[in-house]
């Protein structure tokens, strides 16, 4: 159960979350990140530095963030939506719609700048999404989205910077 807790225990959740992950990544002898070799490659220590431990739990680890949390869903003006953790431009604002799910929506990435994975988290199948240059865990794509792709890219704006035109 979620319930509203103040910033301390919150941030002491998080804190025991990445100390259970780390133990199951050490049991199952994996990383949650996206299999490969990337263009951008950091430690987990060095990315630990460059990203705040919401960023890090949703890019590093798969996290998902929590529905109609990210300031993102209310950004309309024209610009770019880069990776948070290594600057490349993912989506272009003229792609993003409003979904009404709680998350940033695009039904296109801009070329080449994304790939997808299968994701068997949860006993479902879904198709993940990651940045083609870090690597980093950007949410999934699903095929209820809108013309002209019929795509939904479904994203947490905790993987993405706006950057206005
Ligand atoms: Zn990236």
């Amino acid at each position: 159960m979620m319930t509203r807790r103040g910033f301390a225990s919150g941030a002491s959740a998080i804190a025991l979350a990445g100390v259970v992950a780390g133990i199951l990544r050490w049991l199952g002898g994996s990383s949650k990140a996206a299999a490969g070799t990337f263009e951008v490659t950091r430690t987990q220590e060095e990315w630990r530095k460059l990203l705040t431990p919401p960023q890090y739990a949703v890019l590093r680890d798969r996290d998902t963030e929590r529905a109609f949390t990210s300031p993102l869903n209310q950004e309309k003006r024209e610009g770019v939506f880069a990776c948070a953790g290594c600057d490349l431009p993912l989506f272009a604002s003229k792609t993003k719609f409003d979904s009404g799910t709680g998350w940033p929506s695009f039904y296109a990435p801009i070329d080449s700048a994304v790939k997808t994975d299968k994701d068997y988290a949860f006993g479902m199948v879904r198709e993940e999404v990651h940045c083609r240059r870090c690597g980093g865990h950007l949410g999934h794509v699903f095929d209820d989205g809108p013309p002209p792709t019929g795509l939904r890219y479904c994203i947490n704006g905790l993987s993405l910077k706006f950057v206005p035109a």
